[in-house]
């Protein structure tokens, strides 16, 4: 397993090259209390970078679509003030110019890992692209995406695995953890493992989390919500801040015993 693939810089911190780093948030921004709360509370628990819905591309067009431009300042007041580096999503080449003064990395999601067009305007940008593996994607079309943006000029791409659809529908995806050990394999990019959308059930996200990092997953993403009963999106899939605790303190276990460290 090669965990040295070349580090990709978010903010002032890295991902890839050794050492395992947590990315932590809710699913959507949806209030300054909400965020700067969870924000708090995943670092004071280890998390290295934070992870928050701007835009939300929605299956269904009457659930909420994230704050969008609402919400810019509540994602710079809380990675200032907390001094972190934040991961959003981006659902639209015209969001851009104006995302680049509040993300640290541009976040392509499931739906968008075929919108070359995307991709192609992305590979322009001086920030890094955490790369969503499309839902029904075979991973040498997830490669072939990443190379969209690495033909197009921007090298700094990290590959997160997310699930993919197969005729399993007990959870919401299935989590091919081969593609993890296969892109540390194949691949120069660092890769993050996001099992929360990869089971859609937290009762089950923390064991998932743990095989991705025995696995040789560079990082996770994850959400966090701070009741997640009440959240606008993916409340099912979020842990709740003890929850996200009790992974914290078993992770650098299984890393330990694979001779690595947590960031
Ligand atoms: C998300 O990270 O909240 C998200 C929408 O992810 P995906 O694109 O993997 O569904
Ligand atoms: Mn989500």
């Amino acid at each position: 397993m090669n965990h040295k693939s070349k580090p990709v810089k978010i903010g002032s911190r890295t991902i890839g090259g050794g050492p395992f780093s947590v990315w932590a948030g809710p699913c959507s921004i949806e209030s300054l209390d909400q965020f700067m709360i969870t924000a708090k509370t995943v670092k004071n628990l280890g998390a290295c970078g934070l992870r928050g819905g701007l835009y939300k591309l929605r299956t269904d067009p009457s659930s909420f679509q994230g704050l969008g431009e609402e919400a810019y300042a509540v994602a710079v007041r809380v990675k200032s003030e907390l001094a972190m580096p934040f991961i959003s999503e981006i659902t639209d080449p015209r969001q851009i110019s104006d995302m680049l003064d509040v993300v640290d990395a541009f976040q392509v999601g499931s739906r968008n890992m075929h919108n070359y067009a995307l991709l192609k305007e992305l590979a322009q940008v001086n920030k890094p692209i955490l790369l969503k593996r499309g839902l029904a994607a075979t991973f040498k079309e997830w490669m072939l995406a990443a190379d969209y943006l690495v033909r197009g000029g921007n090298e700094q791409v990290v590959l997160c695995e997310r699930g993919i659809r197969t005729f399993e529908t007990a959870t919401r995806n299935t989590f091919d953890i081969n593609s993890i050990a296969l892109a540390k394999l194949e691949s120069p990019f660092p890769v993050l493992a996001d099992p929360s959308h990869g089971t859609g059930m937290a009762a089950i996200v923390p064991a998932v989390a743990l095989a991705a990092a025995a696995a040789g997953a560079d990082g996770l993403l994850i959400e966090v919500h701070p009741n997640p009963a009440t959240a606008l999106s993916d409340g099912y899939q979020s842990l709740d801040f003890s929850a996200f605790e009790s992974l914290m303190l078993k992770l650098p276990k299984v890393l330990r015993a694979l001779d690595r460290e947590m960031a």
